[in-house]
């Protein structure tokens, strides 16, 4: 896309492979995607610093290094179907949209579900279905999942969203207390519904709300 912004997509891509990621077809989703767009206008100088910025309704977008970190484990090959939660911006929904057949990304502010909507029409990105609701207990309609993603906080795994994997399906979820949380990789077994943990990295989130979430801040 030709919109001025390229040279900056291209030294976040350049900061990311310094961070230590690799996956290809990853660092093309970023020098494609133009995060500026899914950032208030006021913080657009912002959008490509490797930083989580505010996107309104209490929330942020998350630094682009997690992100990134995010879709790379979930090892994606172009024909999978991903469940997100906590869609925000919508800037990971179109990342995700990039790397796999088709993604349906939860948000329960109805607001920001509109917004991501939004700009994800402009961009026509045909595979996302954004839908609004809780999804601290996932998405069952659509289940099962190849890869599920989780973008806020979370006290504890939640059973229902390693039940709605295939055998073999990853699982990405910041797990800790409300102020500092692991980046961890659950990966269900190939029969049972057994599951192995992978901590990935120290990182924070805001934090997951309803059923299976943090109690109260509504
Ligand atoms: N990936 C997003 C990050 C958004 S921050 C981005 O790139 O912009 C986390 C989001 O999770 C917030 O928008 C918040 O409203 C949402 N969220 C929190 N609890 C949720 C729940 N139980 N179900 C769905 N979304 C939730």
């Amino acid at each position: 896309m030709s919109d001025g912004f390229q040279g900056y997509r291209s030294q976040l891509v350049e900061t990311l492979q310094r961070k230590g990621i690799h996956d290809m077809a990853v660092l093309r989703a970023v020098a494609t995607i133009p995060r500026h767009l899914f950032v208030p206008e006021s913080l657009r100088h912002q959008a490509y610093q490797d930083v989580a910025l505010p996107i309104g309704s209490g929330q942020t977008i998350s630094q682009p290094y997690v992100q990134a970190r995010s879709c790379e484990l979930l090892r994606l090959t172009g024909r999978e179907r991903v469940l997100e939660i906590g869609t925000g911006s919508g800037y990971q929904t179109a990342l995700l949209s990039m790397l796999c057949e088709s993604v349906f990304s939860v948000e329960r502010v109805v607001e920001l579900a509109k917004g991501a909507h939004e700009v994800i029409r402009t961009l026509q990105l045909p595979n996302i279905t954004i839908l609004h609701g809780d999804g601290s207990l996932g998405w069952r309609p659509n289940a099962p999942y190849d890869g599920i993603i989780v973008a806020a906080a979370s006290p504890a795994l939640p059973r229902p969203l390693v039940e709605q994997l295939v055998a073999g399906g990853r699982l990405v979820i910041p797990i800790g207390s409300r102020e500092a949380q692991c980046l961890t990789l659950i990966t269900r077994q190939p029969e049972g519904d057994g599951y192995d943990e992978t901590s990935i990295d120290d990182v924070r989130f805001v934090p997951l709300l309803g059923e299976l979430g943090f109690a109260g801040a509504d």
